[in-house]
């Protein structure tokens, strides 16, 4: 249905008869789509798939790390339909080569790249992971940790090094056994030509049967050779997956007493009227990401005072703490800056603001990278296809979610005040009434009427009460921070940032320990 609207709307502008109206004007249209990756994955043909490939390009998710990222494809409707065709022909059958394809496109007639950067989700999400990670950096480096986690993280390190050193083992096998193995049943099957042989010399064929014997024995023992080690292989990740799932229990079941740093950290952030929810999982909202990236550089220093008082045994060094603040702080003033460049709107962006854009996403990467951040596919396409479309329709602040979202709730409100009501009719009458009345233009320039006069005016005399003049003064702080920032960013100034786990886990594999 809304593909036949859809397809009406966008064919020539003289087939009035099948509108009706009268033509009075032609203006150019393009259809965009607005929405998250999960509906831009069903839209394409994703369905389930959409946590692992990218929507606008082939490149596979291992390459997403690079930055600039090596050449990929750029997926349109053809290129789909063509794919799923060679997936049916079974031409193509690792998960590798299929791309996450499963079904044709759903609406064929809008390309891939008319697909919008789903801004508002993708700054949810960033947001939330490096939130995260910071969570993540504080209970395992400054929270005091009870004995039990304490040896259940020793052992999740020790099954974790376990894991690299059977998988090596295994690689250096087929390295230098493989070749072996393959090369004597190679010889094997010459050998068994050669006895199918008619009028051969007994003598020959005792021989040959001997060489054969010999044969059988060394492919044998190095067939139980690599079983072996294979075993092993699944042995010991079996023994990852308990020791990890038995970490994650017990952190699951810390309470919020035993967790004081954390309360402070969340209490430092509900000052700023940001709430972090739950202690496990609790994400931030739009509203509260933004407020975020905005007061970065002020929350995470009063972070930093807050982790650098904590004191016993097994927290990291002081170092380590002003490293992780600021390593966290960069990274949400980046994306600030970022995000501010894209919500600029159609026609807004001059090319300094693209050249700046550029830069701020070479910085991104460098700093996902310093803190070992994982490559989704949110972060991807904002490296990759966000800074893109925004020279593309020079600006692309028009097309955030924050609408649709926004309909969402109205709707949502109005669902929640009709859903007790018994007689569906009469539910779906009332409905579409209290949607009437909200729409009627009418009833609107009222509300704005009376809000406009329940304002408060303020006197010019205090300029810093003045909101268009408070305004203009925090956005040229704000800029100046930024630029402050993308300065000391060139510099390179972060060191990698590594987690206990890691740090461990590397002393092991070298031996040191
Ligand atoms: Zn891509």
């Amino acid at each position: 249905m809304a593909a036949n609207i859809l397809s009406v709307l966008l064919s020539p502008f003289t087939q009035d008869n099948i509108t009706g109206f009268n033509i009075l004007c032609s203006v150019r249209c393009q259809v965009l789509v607005v929405g998250d990756l999960k509906f831009y994955a069903q839209l394409l043909g994703r369905e389930n798939m959409s946590s692992s490939w990218c929507m606008w390009c082939t490149a596979h998710p291992s390459d997403w790390k690079y930055h600039p990222i090596p050449t990929a494809d750029r997926w349109t409707i053809d290129k789909i339909k063509q794919h799923k065709d060679r997936i049916d022909r079974r031409e193509l059958r690792e998960a590798r080569d299929i791309r996450g394809i499963v079904n044709d496109p759903v609406w064929d007639f809008i390309e891939p790249e008319n697909y919008m950067f789903p801004q508002l989700h993708a700054e949810i999400g960033l947001v939330n992971n490096v939130l995260d990670k910071f969570y993540s950096f504080i209970d395992d480096q400054v929270e005091a940790i009870s004995p039990e986690e304490a040896l259940a993280r020793n052992t999740y390190i020790m099954a974790d090094v376990a894991v690299c050193n059977a998988t090596q083992a295994l690689s250096d096998w087929k390295e230098t056994e493989g070749p072996q193995l393959e090369f004597n049943r190679y010889n094997r099957i010459g050998l068994t030509k050669e006895l199918k042989k008619k009028n051969q010399d007994q003598r020959i064929i005792m021989e040959l049967r001997q060489q054969q014997q010999e044969l059988d024995t060394m492919i044998a023992e190095l067939v139980n050779n690599r079983k072996a080690l294979e075993t092993d292989v699944t042995l010991k990740r079996k023994a990852l997956t308990t020791a990890k799932a038995s970490l994650k229990a017990i952190r699951e079941k810390k309470r919020k007493l035993e967790m004081p740093v954390f309360s402070d950290i969340e209490n430092i952030l509900l000052e700023y009227g940001i709430t972090a929810a739950a202690y496990h999982g609790g994400k931030l909202n739009g509203v509260d990401c933004r407020e975020l990236l905005t007061l970065a550089k002020t929350i995470f220093e009063r972070f930093k005072t807050c982790l650098l008082s904590v004191s016993h045994p097994e927290r990291c060094s002081d170092a380590i703490i002003n490293q992780a603040c600021d390593l966290h702080r960069d990274i949400c003033i980046t994306l600030d800056s970022l995000t501010s460049k894209l919500r600029m709107k159609q026609g807004e962006p001059q090319e300094n603001d693209f050249q700046l854009a550029d830069a701020y996403l070479v910085n991104l990467h460098y700093l996902w990278t310093q803190a070992n951040l994982s490559f989704t596919p949110k972060i991807h396409c904002l490296l990759n296809h966000a800074v893109e479309q925004m020279r593309k329709y020079s600006g692309i602040g028009d097309t955030l979610e924050d609408d649709v979202e926004r309909i969402h709730q109205i709707s949502a409100k109005i669902e929640s005040r009709v859903s007790r009501m018994k007689n569906k009719g009469q539910q779906a009458h009332v409905h579409s009434k209290m949607e009437a009345i909200q729409n009627c233009s009418l009833v609107r320039e009222k509300i704005e009427e009376s809000q406009q006069a329940s304002k408060r005016v303020f006197k010019k005399r205090n300029l810093d009460v003045c909101a268009v003049r408070r305004g203009i003064r925090q956005k040229k702080e704000r800029d100046e921070s930024r630029a402050e920032t993308q300065r000391y960013l060139e510099e390179k100034p972060h060191q990698q940032f590594l987690s206990n786990h890691d740090k461990k886990k590397a002393e092991m594999m070298n031996g040191t320990t």
